[in-house]
C-alpha cells in the first residue's frame, strides 16, 4: 500500500456503505430480517394495534405482567392500551442504572372528528369530517386510498375495534382532491402548505340513500348509520367518544429492483419499536444490567398526555422494577437509578433525499444504506430544544458498535437553520440519565409511504442488541 493510502486509512473517517462492507451471509440476514418487519407494519398501523401485537408476542416470549409474577425475570406493563414497558432484569442491582431504549408507536395520521358524519347538502354524499394528527403535508393525503382503524367504547362499556380498508375485499375511503383544470385560483396561487386547508380534508363515506322512504331527511347519512349499526352495533353518539384513525390503506412493500428497501406507512417510528423489541427478545442470557424497551405514544404531538413520554409511566415502571427485584424503591434510590441509567432515544432521522439534497449538509447527514445513525443532537437553530448527548457517552456507544461490528454513521437532521425537529431524548434526559439519539434514516418521513433501507433496519436491530448486551 502506498504511504498516502496507508495514512488515509489510518487517519480519516468516511461512512461506509453496508452493502460493500457486509459479508454475503450478513447481507442475506439483513434482507431476511425485514420480512418480519413488514408483517409488523401491516398488523400495526396505530398505537393500539402495536400494543395488541406486543401483548400476543410477549406471551409467546414468556414475559409476565409485573404485578402477577413475583419471581419473573422477564416482565412488562401495558398502560391504557397505548404504551408499554418491557424489561429483562439483569444481574446487577437496578439502582446502579438500567439500559433503556425508547421509541414511539404513534405516527402522523388523520383522525375522525368527534362528530364526523354529515350529509353534504350540495352533493348528497355521506362525508366524514377529520382532524389531522402530527406533522403532515396535507396535500399528500388527498386522492389516495385510505383505511379506518379504531375503537368505539359503547354505552355498556364494551369496546368495538374496527378495521376497514385493509382486506382486499374491504372498501376503502378517499378525500378527493381538486382537478387541475379548476385549480388555478383555489390552489395554484397559494403556497404549497396552504393549498389544502384542514376543512377540506373530508372523507367520502357513502352515497346511497336509505331506500325505504324517499322523503327521509338526510337519507344518505341515515343509511351510513344503518350500515354501521348492522355491522358493528353502534349508533352516532358512539362516535363522540371514539378514537378512529385514518391511515393509508395497503401493505408495506419491498422497493427497488434489488428489493433492498422497504416502502410503508408509519415507519417513523415503528421501525425502532420493532427493532428494539427484537433486540430485547434476542439478547443473550444473563444480561449484566436490566434492559428495558419503552414503547411510547403521542410523540408526534409533543409527547404530552398520560401515554406520552413526558408522563410518569416509565419512572413508575422503573420504581416497580426496583421493588420487584427486592431493592429499595424510595424516591432517592429511584433518582439514583435514573441518573445512573443509559438511554437510546430510538427514532428515525432524515436520510439525504436525492431529489432535495440542498436541505442537507452532505458530510453530516444520514445516508440510507450506511447503517444506523448515532445522532448527538437534534433540535433547531442553535441546537434549541435538543438533548445534545455528552461526548463521553457518545464515544462509549460508538466504541460498542465498532467492537460488535454494527454498521453505523453519524447524522444530523438537516442543514443548520434549514428547519429542525426533536425526539423523546430530552424528556428522558430530564431525569438525569445519559441519552443519545440512535436510529435509521428515512426518506419521505411523515409521508404516507416512508422509504427505508433493509441495511439500516438490520443495523438498528444489531445496534440495539449490542447496547443491551454491552453498555
Ligand atoms: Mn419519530
Ligand atoms: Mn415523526
Amino acid at each position: 500500500m502506498k504511504k498516502t493510502d496507508e495514512l488515509r486509512k489510518k487517519l480519516t473517517y468516511s461512512r461506509k456503505n453496508f452493502w460493500n462492507e457486509a459479508s454475503v451471509k450478513e447481507q442475506k440476514e439483513a434482507l431476511n430480517f425485514s420480512e418480519g418487519y413488514k408483517n409488523f407494519l401491516d398488523e400495526c398501523k396505530t398505537e393500539r394495534e402495536s400494543i395488541d401485537y406486543y401483548v400476543k408476542e410477549l406471551e409467546k416470549q414468556g414475559y409476565k405482567e409485573i404485578e402477577k409474577a413475583k419471581k419473573a425475570k422477564k416482565v412488562f406493563r401495558i398502560s391504557r392500551n397505548k404504551n408499554a414497558g418491557i424489561a429483562i432484569i439483569g444481574r446487577k442491582p437496578i439502582s446502579e442504572g438500567v439500559n433503556l431504549i425508547v421509541s414511539h408507536i404513534d405516527a402522523p395520521r388523520v383522525d375522525l372528528k368527534q362528530n364526523p358524519l354529515h350529509e353534504d347538502g350540495s352533493t348528497n354524499l355521506g362525508m366524514m369530517k377529520t382532524h389531522y394528527y402530527g406533522g403532515i403535508k396535507k396535500y399528500q393525503w388527498m386522492s389516495t386510498p385510505l383505511a379506518l382503524h379504531g375503537t368505539f367504547i359503547k354505552k355498556n362499556g364494551k369496546s368495538v375495534k374496527i378495521t376497514i380498508g385493509e382486506d382486499d375485499k374491504d372498501p376503502v375511503f378517499v378525500m378527493p382532491d381538486l382537478l387541475p383544470h379548476l385549480a388555478r385560483k383555489v390552489q395554484y396561487t397559494k403556497k404549497i402548505g396552504e393549498a389544502i386547508d384542514a376543512g377540506k380534508m373530508n372523507l367520502v363515506f357513502n352515497s346511497i340513500p336509505y331506500p325505504k322512504d324517499n322523503e327521509t331527511k338526510e337519507a344518505v347519512k341515515l343509511n351510513a348509520l344503518v350500515l354501521l349499526n348492522e355491522k358493528y352495533d353502534i349508533v352516532e353518539e358512539d362516535f363522540l367518544s371514539a378514537e378512529i384513525e385514518i391511515v393509508p390503506a395497503g401493505k408495506a412493500r419491498d422497493a427497488g429492483i434489488d428489493r433492498s428497501l422497504v416502502l410503508g406507512y408509519g415507519q417513523d417510528d415503528r421501525i425502532c419499536a420493532y427493532t428494539s423489541a427484537c433486540a430485547l427478545f434476542d439478547a443473550k442470557d444473563k444480561l449484566e444490567k436490566t434492559a428495558i424497551v419503552y414503547l411510547a405514544d403521542k410523540e408526534e404531538i409533543g409527547s404530552d398526555g398520560n401515554t406520552g413520554a413526558k408522563s410518569i409511566f416509565i419512572i413508575d415502571f422503573i420504581a416497580d422494577l426496583l421493588k420487584h427485584n427486592g431493592e429499595n424503591f424510595d424516591s432517592s434510590t429511584l433518582r439514583k437509578a435514573l441518573i445512573n441509567s443509559q438511554v437510546l432515544s430510538a427514532d428515525v432521522n432524515a436520510g439525504i433525499n436525492p431529489n432535495f439534497p440542498s436541505v442537507h449538509e452532505k458530510e453530516n447527514a444520514v445516508h440510507i444504506g450506511f447503517g444506523v445513525s448515532v445522532t448527538k443532537f437534534t433540535g433547531s437553530g442553535g441546537k434549541g430544544g435538543s438533548n445534545d448527548a455528552n461526548a463521553e457517552f457518545n464515544s462509549k456507544i460508538i466504541d460498542i458498535y465498532n467492537k460488535e461490528g454494527v454498521s453505523w454513521q453519524t447524522g444530523a437532521l438537516g442543514k443548520v437553520d434549514e428547519g429542525g425537529g426533536g425526539t423523546i431524548a430530552k424528556f428522558m434526559a430530564e431525569h438525569g440519565a445519559e441519552v443519545i439519539d440512535c436510529g435509521p434514516g428515512v426518506l419521505g418521513m411523515h409521508s404516507l409511504y416512508e422509504l427505508t433501507s433493509k441495511a439500516d433496519i438490520y443495523s438498528s436491530y444489531k445496534a440495539y442488541k449490542a447496547f443491551f448486551e454491552n453498555a
